[in-house]
């Protein structure tokens, strides 16, 4: 998502651009998301409540995280930053950040999925929030405070309004709440296809083929691909999600990236199970999309290393959570979907021209839980960085400097 809307909008700048992929765009973190983009996607997972909640998180049982501990031994900066982050300061900063980020998206894809012809894959109709116990928690404390500051609008459900607005659910949820600024998609990996087929209606080229490594030159980079064969470039976007981290170890940059792992699998849904808008199921761990391919469960952060082989417990325990709230058909992928969100320190993306040496090389990767919802944001704060014009929102919380020296 986050490579193809950045190739389209500097396209529109004026551009001749080459997105380069190995895959067919859409195809990796993007292909596999829960297809939710919501304003309400302002509080990351190291928010002040995280201490409280630690001790359960460390038993590694949690159905919403777990885990490898020898994947957090080696990676233990992030885990030091991701902690540290936690800090009033750099959350309310966080969550300013991340809000201008969605504001500038939303209305982006609107226009994106019209002029890609899907404006059939959206809906409007906000996502929901189930909490199976009626007392407020500190977490849910917390989101609607963040809320409030940041003006979302979300409506307080009862049994009874969460049974209106969707019959099929069983009555397990004691409250919820109605995120109404909220858009969905019933298939992530073919609005991205949509966008890189309008990309291409445009003029722009698709190279089908892995970029291996960069070489700076007199005006510019040369991007060496697998093929043997080179690309030469005034401007590199380096948008590789979370492959970013490896790719750019091969100029020696050091990038603080880890990986919140997430599995899909998709289930009948029969007249009994139709949803009609995403929701989360906040004891449950799992976020339930109806999408084309049938009703995707999608579970919450497996700390664990890109490669790692994987573990289907936190999609086991989840899937009977949900069969306890719908009556969801069988499986129907033969194996369940593995993705990788990358996150940095501060949960927030990387979106910026990187510091000297190195003039000319941009990132936009470390989109953790929301890339799919802030691709085309961050298309827009990048093009105007790369035109030298004023961008739209704060450019100061994402920048590469925060993480690769000045
Ligand atoms: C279970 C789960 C649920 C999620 N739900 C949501 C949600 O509801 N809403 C939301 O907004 N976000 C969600 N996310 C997060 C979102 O999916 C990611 O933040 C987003 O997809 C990241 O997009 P990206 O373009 O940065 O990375 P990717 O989609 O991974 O794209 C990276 C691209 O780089 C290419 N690449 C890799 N190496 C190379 C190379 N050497 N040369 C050239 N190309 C290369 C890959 O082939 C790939 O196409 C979810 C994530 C998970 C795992």
């Amino acid at each position: 998502m986050v490579g193809t809307a950045c190739a389209l909008e500097l396209q529109r700048c004026g551009f001749a651009v080459t997105l380069v992929d190995p895959r067919q765009p859409g195809s990796a973190t993007s292909h596999g998301n829960a297809g939710v983009m919501t304003r309400s996607s302002i509080v990351p997972l190291n928010n002040p409540g995280l201490w409280r909640a630690l001790p359960a998180l460390l038993s590694n049982r949690s159905v919403g995280l777990r885990y490898r501990p020898g994947y957090l031994a080696r990676n233990l900066g992030w885990a030091v930053g991701f902690a540290r982050s936690t800090s009033e300061r750099r959350f309310r900063l966080t969550v300013r950040a991340l809000d201008q980020l969605i504001g500038l998206s939303l209305p982006e894809h609107r226009r994106l999925l019209q002029e890609s012809g899907q404006l059939h894959r959206l809906r409007s109709d906000g996502w929901i929030f189930l909490y199976r116990q009626n007392a407020q928690t500190e977490a849910m404390r917390l989101q609607l405070a963040a809320f409030a500051a940041c003006g979302v609008r979300v409506a307080e459900l009862d049994r009874v309004a969460i049974s209106q607005l969707e019959p099929a659910l069983r009555p397990v949820f004691a409250r919820g709440l109605h995120v109404l600024d909220a858009l969905s998609v019933d298939n992530p990996a073919e609005v991205v296809r949509g966008y890189a087929a309008l990309f291409g209606q445009r003029g722009g080229r698709l190279l089908q083929c892995g970029a291996r490594g960069l070489q700076p030159g007199a005006d510019g980079w040369t991007v060496r691909l697998d093929d043997g064969s080179a690309l030469q470039a005034s401007q590199v976007v380096v948008a590789l999600g979370p492959w970013s981290k490896d790719f750019l170890r091969g100029i020696g940059l050091a990038v603080p990236l880890a990986f919140e792992r997430g599995y899909h699998m998709h289930y009948a849904a029969d007249a009994g199970a139709a949803l009609t808008r995403p929701l989360y199921d906040a004891q449950g761990g799992y976020v339930l999309s109806p999408m084309q391919q049938g009703l995707r469960l999608s579970t919450g952060v497996e700390l664990a290393a890109l490669d790692a082989p994987p573990n289907h417990a936190q999609l086991d325990l989840a899937e009977q959570a949900a069969r306890q709230a719908i009556a969801l058909g069988p499986r129907l992928d033969p194996q369940p979907w593995l993705g990788a969100r990358p996150t940095l320190p501060d949960s927030r993306p990387m979106i910026g021209e990187l510091p000297a040496p190195r003039r000319g090389l941009w990132a936009a990767f470390g989109h953790q839980h929301i890339g799919f919802s802030t691709g085309p944001g961050t298309a827009r704060l990048l093009a105007t960085l790369v035109c030298e014009q004023a961008p739209a929102i704060d450019a100061a919380a994402f920048a590469p400097a925060r993480f690769l020296g000045r």
